[in-house]
């Protein structure tokens, strides 16, 4: 809408003629009224569904274009644009979990997908987070996301001590990824400079396994990756298993590790099965969201589920009975208003 400029101007005179006729524009001469201002009195609808205070521009962080946060986030952008009258909403790609979570606690977004492992540490101020983020709480829990350790059918990487020396994709600086990477190379007797470890996104990590520049990725997100779906259309690739003890010693310590066997149908190119692990994907949401504003955003993100099912398949786990499932953090306000009514 920001386009027409032309319209604006339209709109801005309209408020001008109705201030002077005594209709209530909520401006006091006008020289205040910013162009936010000046479309939200144009659209509103005056259906009483109270704006007052409200954020008018949602930024939903997402992850890298090649995993699944990209295409659910940008559904739920489109789902809040729509469904809330003065309200716009962008989904963006970014570098995933741990940055997101830093964003939405400086004020530079308003919704973001991250892992609830990362939402946990962030709130405790632990693991890579120097001191408490405090300014976002939980929504919703999606979908279980797998850690994949991606290699070609024929490097004969069979395990993650085979890594040692290796050149080892972790994923993005700031994503969930490389947090659970670590976390996986040292259950495994590994740390990160036992790898040649590189900070690569999805596409990045998939295009330098495919020419050969990186031995083997690990991959955080939903069951297909776009980044992995990709590759195997063009080389044979497997997925690597973690060992058992490995796998005891994760869940033991840390709690938002899920056992999870990765079914030979999961990829349509290849039937590699895998056991590994996985944490659970969740929205959080700033403070700084009104509550009346986070009841009416999660009210049109439940009522809209085909949406998300329709961006991606991981989106047809997202239902309002498993909502809370592995949710590591306190809810906002508001999402808890709308859970409580139903
Ligand atoms: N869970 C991943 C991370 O935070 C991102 C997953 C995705 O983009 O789908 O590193």
């Amino acid at each position: 809408m920001k386009k027409f400029s032309w319209l604006l101007v339209l709109m801005l005179t309209l408020s001008f003629v109705l201030a002077a006729c005594g209709g209530d524009s909520g401006g006091d001469g006008g020289e205040e009224t910013t162009e936010d201002e000046t479309t939200e009195e144009g659209e509103s609808s005056g259906d009483g569904a109270s704006g007052e205070g409200w954020v008018e521009n949602i930024t939903v962080l997402t992850g890298g274009e090649a995993g699944v946060y990209f295409p659910i986030g940008v559904a739920m952008a489109d789902i809040i644009d729509s469904q809330l009258e003065d309200v716009s909403a962008t989904g963006v790609s970014s570098g995933a979990s741990v940055s997101n979570a830093e964003q939405l606690n400086n004020g530079e977004a308003q919704l973001a997908l991250v892992q609830n492992d990362i939402a946990y540490y962030g709130v405790e101020g632990t693991n890579m987070f120097e001191e408490p983020l405090e300014n976002y709480s939980g929504v919703l829990t999606l979908y279980p996301e797998t850690i994949q350790l991606v290699t070609l059918a024929d490097s004969g990487i069979e395990s993650v001590s085979d890594l040692e020396g290796m050149r080892v994709a972790i994923g993005d600086v700031g994503s969930g990824t490389e947090a659970n990477a670590t976390q996986i190379l040292e259950a495994h007797g590994l740390s990160e400079s036992d790898v040649d470890a590189q900070y690569l996104d999805f596409a990045d990590a998939s295009t330098n396994l495919q020419d050969g520049n990186v031995d083997a990725a690990f991959v955080t997100a939903g069951t297909p990756t776009g980044a992995i779906q990709e590759l195997s259309a063009s080389a044979d690739v497997k997925l690597v298993s973690f060992d058992q003890e490995a796998i005891d010693s994760l869940t033991e310590e840390y709690s938002y590790y899920t056992q999870h066997e990765i079914p030979a149908d999961a990829y349509e190119n290849f039937d590699s099965t895998a056991t590994t692990v996985a944490v659970q994907a969740m929205v959080i949401a700033s403070n700084d969201i009104p509550d009346d504003q986070m009841y009416e955003m999660t009210k049109a993100l439940f009522e809209n589920l085909d949406d998300l099912s329709n961006a991606h398949v991981r989106g047809e786990e997202v239902t309002l009975d498993t909502a809370q499932d592995g949710m590591s953090i306190d809810l906002h306000s508001g999402a808890q208003q709308y859970y409580d009514e139903q």
